[in-house]
């Protein structure tokens, strides 16, 4: 398995947090980075794409785009 940041070795690890039962885990020989089905199910729920805020060529900027288009 290969890590999602710098495509290093997983490693097989035992996560374990205070009150609760250990968790098996991975974790990246090379970064360091560590993940277990816990984190990857809530970096899903939680990867929305960004809405970009830059402007279009041409559009007004917001605060004249309410003197020029009225409140909507
Ligand atoms: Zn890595």
């Amino acid at each position: 398995m290969q890590c999602l940041r710098c495509q290093g070795l997983l490693s097989a690890v035992q996560m374990r947090d205070l009150g609760q039962p250990p968790v098996l885990g991975w974790r990246c020989l090379l970064c360091g980075a560590m993940t277990d089905p816990g984190i990857e199910a809530n970096k899903a729920s939680h990867n929305l794409p960004a809405q970009s805020r830059a402007r279009l060529p041409g559009a007004l900027p917001a605060r004249l785009k309410k003197t020029v288009c009225g409140k909507q």
